[in-house]
């Protein structure tokens, strides 16, 4: 097989389309290729007058010495032969370890990882402090329509099965370049993600698919032998001649001891009262920087119009997404984050009396307005106090200041972008409504944020304007605060991704300080179950 690089194809492309662009690449005629076929696909809208595709091409050609006579004249950026996916070949132990290995927390870390080990024989057993997607979807939901009053401090959009990611647009894309990232695409394929995500150079779940794809992988584990808990907190983390010797969860029935060796800390970052009782269990913790800001949200056709001009409404297109970041003179880092097309600002507190948004989309991105995180950088330097801790106290205090400006009851505080570029309070909103349930209540984010986030905000706009047109649109609405961009701490590890404190404990994912993102968390995932296979010696990719 070739696979060609960069080519260009038009919005509304055909397989013949393809297969002139292939036989023009390679040299050669149409009719010597029988196979050729999309594998990478992303949009070039640099031109907004000839906006298309560029795409990877895999071709299988009649004759397999042309397919290696052809290659070799290729130059690398333009394609080469190429192999076909192979999956990794997970090895199964012979028999279970006497001591199985504890998973806490179901998010994608802690999912991916109690997989990996469940399908090479080890039977983990899964503590998650949340209820099951199906249950949780409830809760949250009911959430969103009653606020506060039906708010659920052990189930909400953090804490559950599938982690914080769930209630997300489920975009996929990510920094990292580990050879796992493929595997994480395609077994969410495998438990029913859509295909594209395998091709789409920006791949995205979206929340309406996300929620059926970690139910199976649930079912899979069990039916690997795994054991799933629901509404099991972990508590405590014993420790005997510096390694794991049990961890203490409670749950509805009380309170119980499970002894093991192995333990994948997948807590995610919002674990408050873990990442307490860590700290009060003498386990090093250390600051680490994140970032602060508000949702904004402009009409999804304006951004259409800015990315894609005359194709504004072609339909292969969908709702363009855009990603933006500046550095100002002052020092600080804006940027926007976890961009959803065509979806809505969702409420995702965790603890009572506080407010906090995110974002989420359907697969189809649908919805009529577009919103970002607009953040700007925070760190150690901004927390107040060398406490570990601290900057999840500042993002506590802000989250219970929202809480009061927005009227006690959930609704969230909001002001639109022209009077914030103006220093003054909004009193209503414009022509953009606010997708944030169970409703905002327009005001001065100044009173909300310390100074540094919003003289940021201000500054940064109008320039953020200029790289993309309207994005300073007077009527955008910023709605806050969103303070959880990522973990506030790290978890000290080491090389062989153990803790420092103590053997056996492998600090995981997001909330311990070693991925962004559902991706990359779920690489970390892997990687730890394979670390926890290796130590049963077991080379989990042998
Ligand atoms: C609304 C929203 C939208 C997002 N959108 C995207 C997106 O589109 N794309 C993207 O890449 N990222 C997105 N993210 C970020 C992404 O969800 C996280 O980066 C990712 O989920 C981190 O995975 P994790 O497994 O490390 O932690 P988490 O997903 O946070 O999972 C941790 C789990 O551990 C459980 N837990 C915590 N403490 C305990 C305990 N003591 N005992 C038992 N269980 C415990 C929690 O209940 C939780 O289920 C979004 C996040 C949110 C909140």
């Amino acid at each position: 097989m070739i696979r060609l690089h960069n080519v260009k194809i038009p919005l509304d492309y055909s397989n013949s389309s393809l297969l002139q662009a292939a036989g023009k690449k390679l040299g050669c005629q149409q009719g010597q290729i029988v196979r050729c076929e999309i594998s990478k696909k992303s949009i070039d809208a640099r031109k907004k007058n000839d906006v298309c595709f560029v795409v990877s091409l895999d071709c299988t050609l009649k004759n397999p010495q042309d397919e290696r006579r052809l290659a070799a004249k290729l130059s690398p950026g333009v394609g080469a032969l190429a192999a076909p996916y192979a999956p990794p070949a997970f090895v199964r132990l012979a028999h279970a370890p006497a001591l199985r290995p504890v998973v806490v927390g179901l998010g994608p870390a802690g999912l991916f990882a109690a997989l990996t080990l469940a399908e090479a024989g080890a039977r983990p057993i899964i503590l998650e402090r949340g209820q099951d997607v199906d249950t949780r979807t409830k809760d949250v939901q009911a959430y969103w329509e009653k606020g506060q009053s039906a708010f659920n401090p052990g189930s909400n959009v953090q804490f559950g099965e599938g982690g914080a990611g769930t209630f997300s647009d489920g975009k996929l894309n990510t920094g990292t370049k580990d050879p796992r990232g493929e595997h994480i695409l395609r077994t969410f394929v495998r438990f029913g993600a859509p295909q594209e995500i395998l091709i789409n150079a920006k791949p995205h779940i979206g929340t309406d698919n996300l929620r059926g794809v970690v139910r199976r992988m649930r079912e899979a584990i069990i039916a690997a032998g795994g054991d799933v808990h629901f509404g099991a907190q972990m508590t405590q983390i014993i420790r005997k001649d510096g390694k794991v010797s049990a961890v203490v969860y409670s749950d509805s029935t009380g309170t119980h001891e499970l002894e093991t060796n192995q333990v994948i800390l997948a807590i995610g970052h919002s674990a408050r009262d873990t990442f307490s009782m860590l700290h009060e269990s003498a386990f090093s913790l250390e600051q680490k920087p994140f970032s602060i800001g508000a949702r904004i949200e402009h009409p999804q056709a304006l951004i259409n119009r800015a990315q894609y001009g005359d194709f504004a409404r072609h339909p292969a297109l969908g709702a363009a997404d855009y990603k933006l970041a500046l550095h100002l003179p002052s020092g600080r880092s804006v940027y926007t984050f976890c961009m959803c097309p065509g979806g809505s600002v969702v409420a995702s507190a965790s603890e009572p009396d506080s407010v906090v948004t995110n974002g989420m989309s359907c697969f189809a991105r649908d919805l009529e307005n577009a919103n970002s995180a607009l953040l700007v950088g925070v760190g150690p330097e901004d927390f107040g106090s060398a406490h570990p801790l601290a900057g999840m106290f500042l993002q506590r205090e802000i989250e219970r200041k929202a809480f009061v400006l927005g009227g006690r009851c959930g609704r969230a505080p909001a002001q639109l972008a022209g009077d914030l570029l103006a220093g003054k309070a909004s009193r209503r909103l414009g022509s953009v409504r606010a997708s944030y349930r169970p409703g905002v209540v327009p005001c001065d984010l100044s009173e909300l944020f310390p100074a540094y986030i919003v003289d940021s905000m201000r500054e940064a706009l109008p320039l953020l304007g200029r790289r993309l047109r309207g994005f300073d649109l007077p009527d955008a609405v910023l709605t806050g605060p969103e303070t959880r961009s990522s973990s506030p701490v790290r978890i000290p590890r080491g090389e062989d991704l153990q803790s420092i404190d103590a053997r056996g404990l492998y600090p995981c994912g997001e909330g311990a300080g070693y991925a962004g993102g559902i991706t990359s968390a779920a690489v970390d995932g892997v990687r730890c179950a394979e670390a926890v296979l290796a130590s049963l010696g077991i080379d989990a990719t042998a």
